[in-house]
């Protein structure tokens, strides 16, 4: 499936559908939505799920929920232990400082509870005649919950009619079969939640949304569907979820509401919004969305930058091939795979034979690939360098006629070892697996030899060591990819890694007494050149570097 066609800006939208995002809104019984400095772009609601068992916490999550800037809570009776039904909806509902969900999920449908059907139905009539905003049905028993509805006293509860697939996404077709029959029960609202096996599986949930004639959540849960919950007011989504707490979540997947705010800048996403983000595998570490994303606010550009954890790159630009798909940063593994989905290359990229950059050009939609991180890195290796030989009158590259060892011959090792190259080094390539290492150092007319080989290599004193394997970064910061005593022999060591920023490899060198420079100075000026080819505009530099020191 591809995206290419979607009907993305607002005019479009009001053509394929009779709800447009707008309309839409006027259907909601929130009344008092928050809004950000920029101005609320969309109606999508963002919903606490509130998850407790006793009725006081769930009074101060729901609390917590309104300081943090959600619109509406969902309770879920299922987490409560004792429940009383009249007694314990009276307290929730009435108290309740937003709109309330009132959702009593059933373990046969991925909930908690495991009692009697007919008395977990009448708890929901009960939660709309005491005055719930919403009620939330699963499809298997919607049509008996409508009938019996129509004896009891009627609330004023809009029903969401729900349907959970926990093992993946099924084709367009299916899942707009399944919107029809959901429609048919008379829902007021389509909850319809799978599960994405990859990140193109949201493409599909996200065709439905944006030509949904009725109000829908379409969702798609993991961590393959972060994509889904963070644009779904790009696709006139009804709600998407915030949890509370990082991990404390309702379904796999859920971002927190602080991350929906004031990471993803949630409330400004709209229909025409430009989408951007890195391309890894794994990504969750990366810092680049805080980057991108608070400097792209800074500048008022409308863009949004995510996280895309992709297995394949060629699916993904195959699938997310609408124009309003627009520009990615590349990290491991997947810069060699970038540059073969380029339709253009920069010389440079081409000779390194990797790109960190795609951006997608507005007059012919073709994808162009660079590499800007070997100048970021080398830029900061000589800084480093004339840091240290401050008394010696250097004239052109520090790096010049130095021995530069650079562990790794991925992405980044070809950056560095070209950087290297350009600047005069002798380049030394040191990688786990020796063919890659020979095949990058004869591209640099350099040496080849294996990481192991590191701990007795000692040709020469003043030697510059840098580490872009990913050996120390995050979760496993125990690991370095050389032993502590072989660093003596060297004058300056650069680690790539950003995730921590002092990894083993720069505390160990610093304990050997030889000068460090961090990944995070590579990450930054090489930030700096991607966002002025997304954005066209300078960047704005000491923003970044606050925002880089603060989450790093
Ligand atoms: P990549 O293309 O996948 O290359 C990974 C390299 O790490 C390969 O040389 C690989 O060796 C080696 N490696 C992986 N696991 C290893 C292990 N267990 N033991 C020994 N070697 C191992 O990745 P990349 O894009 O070059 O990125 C590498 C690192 O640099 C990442 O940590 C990334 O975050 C960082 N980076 C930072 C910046 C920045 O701006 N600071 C920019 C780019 C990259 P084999 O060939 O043997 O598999």
């Amino acid at each position: 499936m591809v995206i290419s066609d979607l009907p993305f800006t607002k005019q479009s939208q009001s053509c394929f559908c009779d709800n447009s995002v707008e309309e839409k809104q006027y259907m909601l019984t929130t009344s008092d939505l928050h809004t950000t400095k920029g101005g609320r772009r969309n109606s999508t609601l963002i919903c606490a799920p509130i998850m407790a068992e006793s009725v006081d916490e769930m009074l101060v999550q729901m609390r917590k929920a309104n300081e943090a800037g959600a619109d509406i809570v969902e309770i879920r009776l299922d987490y409560l232990k004792n429940f009383i039904p009249r007694q314990d909806l009276e307290i929730l509902i009435k108290r309740s400082p937003l709109p309330a969900i009132v959702t009593y999920r059933p373990v046969w449908e991925g909930g908690q509870y495991d009692g009697n059907e007919s008395k977990r139905q009448d708890a929901l009539h009960l939660a709309s005649e005491i005055g719930a905003d919403y009620i939330d049905i699963e499809l298997k028993v919607a049509h008996e919950f409508y009938n019996s509805i129509q004896l009891k006293k009627p609330g004023k509860a809009k029903i969401i009619v729900s349907s959970h697939n926990y093992q993946n996404t099924p084709s367009v077709e299916e899942i707009a079969e399944l919107v029809a029959r959901i429609q048919a029960t008379g829902a007021d609202i389509v909850k319809i939640a799978t599960t994405a096996l990859d990140i193109t599986d949201s493409a599909r949930m996200f065709q439905v949304l944006v030509h949904s004639h009725v109000p829908m959540i379409g969702l798609v849960m993991g961590e393959k569907g972060l994509i889904s919950r963070i644009l779904s007011p790009k696709f006139g989504g009804f709600l998407t979820f915030g949890s509370l707490e990082p991990g404390v979540v309702s379904a796999p997947g859920q971002p927190t509401i602080k991350e929906l705010l004031d990471l993803y800048n949630f409330r400004e996403i709209a229909s025409d919004t430009k989408v951007h983000g890195v391309i890894g595998n794994p990504v969750s570490h990366s810092k680049s969305p805080h980057l991108y994303n608070a400097a792209f606010k800074s500048v008022g550009f409308d863009g949004i930058y995510l996280p895309l954890l992709v297995d394949s790159v060629e699916d993904f630009l195959t699938t997310y091939s609408s124009p309003d798909f627009v520009g990615y940063s590349y990290t491991t593994p997947h810069k060699e795979a970038g540059l073969n989905c380029s339709d253009e290359v920069d010389p440079i990229a081409k000779i390194i034979g990797a790109i960190n950059c795609m951006i997608k050009r507005p007059t012919d939609g073709k994808l162009i690939g660079y590499n800007f991180d070997y100048i970021g890195a080398i830029a900061a290796i000589e800084e480093g360098l004339r840091a240290l030989n401050r008394t010696a009158n250097i004239s052109g590259s520090p790096l010049a006629g130095k021995l530069l060892v650079v562990m790794g011959a991925g992405g980044a090792g070809k950056s560095l070892a070209y950087g290297g190259k350009e600047k005069g080094a002798r380049v030394v390539v040191a990688n786990r697996t020796l063919a890659k290492a020979k095949e990058l150092a004869s591209k640099v007319g350099g040496k080849a030899i294996t990481l192991a080989e590191l701990e007795n290599f000692h040709p020469e004193d003043g030697m510059v060591l840098v580490n872009t394997t990913s050996v120390g970064m995050k979760p496993r910061c125990h690991a370095t990819p050389i032993p502590k005593k072989a660093l003596k022999h060297y004058s300056l060591v650069f680690d790539a890694i950003y995730s921590p920023k002092e990894t083993r490899l720069l505390r160990e060198a610093q304990e050997s007494g030889v000068a460090v420079v961090y990944g995070t100075e590579m990450l930054i000026n090489q930030g700096f050149e991607q966002f002025e080819k997304f954005t066209g505009l300078p960047a704005p530099k000491q923003l970044m570097r606050d925002v880089l020191a603060r989450n790093t």
